[in-house]
């Protein structure tokens, strides 16, 4: 019971870190004239977004 008890911990772990959703991303903004860049210190990715709202998600895989 104790080992498929940790099983499961295991692989909901597993499960959680392997989300890209769920990375530590540091979103950096740069203010442009309607839209702000948003690039990620953590990843490096870059992509455009609405003004003081960060993206919800590491965009590192979908490049
Ligand atoms: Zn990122």
């Amino acid at each position: 019971m104790i080992v498929a008890l940790g099983l499961i911990v295991a692989f909901v772990l597993l499960l959680l870190f392997s989300r890209p959703a769920l990375r530590k991303c540091r979103w950096r903004e740069t203010r442009g004239a309607d839209e702000s860049l948003w690039r990620c210190a953590y990843c490096g990715a870059e992509t455009k977004g609405a003004r003081g709202v960060p993206p919800a998600v590491c965009l590192r895989d979908t490049r």
